[in-house]
Formats: structure tokens, sequence, C-alpha cells
């Protein structure tokens, strides 16, 4: 997608600071922290959100979850929240599927 801006992330076209990244899958900090330690992991490939994936996708969500793990417990972050918005009225801003990792601090629920 030419205008997503993760996907231009993906390909190296706008930089970020990146923690990981293989063929399918890219994580970096958020620009814009709401816990101490907050990462996103990212597919490379264009999904809006889960919403939007298949069966085909199975394995690559699969992935996103244990990339998130791995790299919260190599940066230090032993507890942590997943979060994945789908749609604007669930905080959805960037409409590339992303997996937020936030950790360092509590959480509180539910979320708002
Ligand atoms: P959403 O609200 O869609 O679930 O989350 C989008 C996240 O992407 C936000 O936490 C926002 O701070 C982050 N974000 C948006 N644009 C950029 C960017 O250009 N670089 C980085 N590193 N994070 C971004
Ligand atoms: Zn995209």
């Amino acid at each position: 997608m030419n205008d997503c801006i993760f996907c231009k992330i993906a390909s190296g076209d706008i930089p970020a600071n990146k923690l990981y990244e293989d063929d399918e899958v890219l994580a970096f900090w958020d620009l814009n922290p709401q816990a101490p330690k907050h990462f996103l992991v990212i597919p490379k490939k264009h999904l809006a959100g889960p919403g939007d994936a298949g069966e085909v996708d199975d394995i690559l969500i699969g992935k996103l979850l244990r990339t998130g793990a791995h790299l919260a417990a190599e940066n230090g972050i032993e507890q942590f929240r997943f979060v994945v918005n789908n749609g604007e009225e669930a905080g959805q801003t960037v409409f590339h599927f992303h997996l937020h990792v936030l950790g360092g601090r509590s959480m509180s629920w539910p979320p708002g």
C-alpha cells in the first residue's frame, strides 16, 4: 500500500528505531510511547488489521505474538500487555496490523 506509513517503515522508506526484523515481521519502538517500554510488531505484508486477516495468515499472526513475547524478554520486559486495536472505535489510528507490546508499569483493567 503506497500511502501506508507502516508499509513505508517496513520497506525502509521511513526510518524507525528497530528491535528486530526478518522477511516476515518487523518490530520497532513506538514514536509516542504509552508505557516506559512500548514497541510494535507488524507483519511486513499489508493487512489492515486482524479483521482483514484470512486463514492463510494464521502462522504469520502466531509469529507476531511469539516475536512480541521473545522481544519483551530480550528487552527486560518480564510482564507486559499485548494490545491490538481493530477499527477507529477501538482506537486504531494506523490501518496496518500491529501488535502493541507495553510494559514497565502497572496496567489497569478495563482498558479505556
Ligand atoms: P493504533 O492507535 O493504530 O493502535 O496505534 C498506532 C501506533 O503507532 C501509535 O501508538 C503511534 O504512536 C504509533 N506510530 C504512528 N506513527 C508512527 C511512526 O511513524 N513511527 C513509530 N515508531 N510509531 C508510530
Ligand atoms: Zn501497510
